[in-house]
């Protein structure tokens, strides 16, 4: 650890904090936080600030029990956008039990379980997503619309473009907290933002992205925006991803790259694609979490649905990257902003040392672009698509007894049978499509 607790009692104290955020983030990926007057700070470095769990799904407890919050003091950042008189901290949290066990629920115990595993193999993992989200207006009453200002010509009528200031507040914030912010951009649709991290390692990058996500809602707001992480908040454009971008290590030696290779790609790295490719439909589940999540991944809108890979075509499932001047790495294009960062990479972790272990290749490169293959033609060369809906998503989870090993069977089944019920609840829907399509014709 970077920090003792007194470093951390000593910064609370310089800075002038007069409250805590003790943060920690439940299976669905929401983070969930108490907040403690810097008196009791002392007490939460020492382990001793309880939660009720009971009443938290996804710790899918039902009998009472409390559950002690363990900060990580190298989590302590001061969070720009609160009063700079009084200021707030905040500190990311491992779960554990009364009796001094990490309580195996926790998204961030999955996913140090994941990176110990490969420590204990020699390897340590990167990672660097690519987050997409929507910056849109409120309605009169403050509700978030689908609507956008660049949409509306609102660019035509104001000097000021809302969207692009808000983009800029938002990385100077991030980089107020600490964030090696890579670039940011507008995205292809009206109103869609990128903002992308440098490549770092992946505990850190799973709780940054958490904060990242309050950080944009905030700083959006500020600028009367609605900032959304919805997977497809409007049918007829692109909706957001968020690509992940992975290198594995070994010694601190980027092991992908290979300059004898074609690619520049090495054995490992094909074998890590394989092991991905191996489990992609039941860890789609996961990375594609919401029934709104599929209607990201059909074809024509830069969104993956066929499990490929290739160097050339971007809407490849897994691009590699041919820039050599940059670190070797892997882009992986299928899970979406609304996903579990925690649990998102350490199944990618987990899925591609499995790979090497098992010495596994992945099927040919895509040369083509996929929508020049007919049906006939992807059958032939062995190319099968993502789960198409979140119900067939879950059935290929439940199938995937693997997947079981690196989350957890409480977890996993606490996960499957919740979404079952969103799936149930989404299912018994009239929406308005089939109102126009059929109320007057039929
Ligand atoms: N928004 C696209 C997606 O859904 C990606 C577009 C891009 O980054 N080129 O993944
Ligand atoms: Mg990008
Ligand atoms: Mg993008
Ligand atoms: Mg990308």
């Amino acid at each position: 650890a970077k920090y003792t607790k007194n470093d951390i009692l000593r910064m609370a104290e310089e800075e002038d904090v007069e409250f805590i955020r003790l943060q920690f983030t439940d299976m669905f990926g929401t983070m969930k936080n108490i907040a403690i007057p810097f008196s009791r700070l002392e007490k939460a470095m020492n382990n001793e600030c309880v939660i009720d769990a009971s009443s938290i799904e996804s710790f899918y407890r039902n009998e009472e029990e409390d559950m002690y919050l363990y900060p990580d003091p190298d989590t302590f950042c001061i969070l720009p956008w609160r009063p700079q008189q009084g200021k707030v901290a905040r500190l990311i949290c491992d779960i554990y039990r009364a009796d001094g066990t990490p309580h195996k629920g926790s998204p961030r115990y999955i996913l140090k379980q994941a990176v110990k595993a490969a420590a204990e193999k020699g390897y340590s993992f990167k990672v660097n997503p690519e987050c997409e989200f929507f910056l849109f207006h409120t309605d009169d009453n403050g509700r978030p619309t689908t609507l956008t200002h660049e949409q509306a010509g609102y660019m035509d009528l104001s000097p000021v473009d809302f969207g692009e200031n808000a983009r800029r507040d938002i990385v100077l914030t991030l980089e107020e907290m600490g964030y090696d912010v890579e670039s940011s951009h507008h995205e292809i649709s009206p109103a869609q933002h990128e903002i992308d991290f440098s490549m770092a390692d992946v505990m850190e990058t799973a709780d940054k992205f958490m904060s990242f996500k309050v950080a944009v809602r905030t700083v959006a707001k500020r600028h009367g925006l609605h900032a959304t992480f919805m997977p497809k908040p409007r049918g007829e454009v692109n909706g957001s991803g968020m690509h992940i971008n992975m290198a594995l290590y070994k010694n601190g030696k980027n092991i992908f790259a290979d300059s004898e290779d074609a690619l520049g790609l090495s054995r490992e790295a094909y074998s890590f694609i394989a092991g991905i490719f191996t489990h992609i439909k039941g860890m789609t589940a996961f990375f594609n979490p919401l029934v709104n999540s599929y209607k990201r991944l059909v074809p024509g809108f830069e969104a993956p649905s066929d499990i490929t890979w290739s160097s050339t075509q971007r809407t490849a499932l897994l691009k590699v990257c041919q820039d050599r001047r940059r670190e070797c790495q892997i882009e992986l294009r299928s899970p979406d902003p609304s996903a579990n960062p925690y649990v998102v990479f350490a199944l990618c972790l987990a899925a591609g040392i499995q790979g090497i272990e098992e010495n596994l290749q992945p099927s040919s490169e895509l040369k083509v672009g996929i929508r020049e293959l007919s049906e006939e033609e992807k059958l032939e060369q062995g190319i099968q698509s993502l789960p198409a809906t979140l119900n067939e998503a879950l059935h290929e989870l439940e199938q995937d007894e693997w997947i079981a090993g690196v989350v957890g069977v409480p977890f996993l089944e606490c996960y499957i049978k919740s979404k079952r019920k969103e799936w149930k609840s989404y299912e018994k829907q009239v929406s308005e499509w089939e109102l126009a399509q059929y109320l007057y014709q039929i």
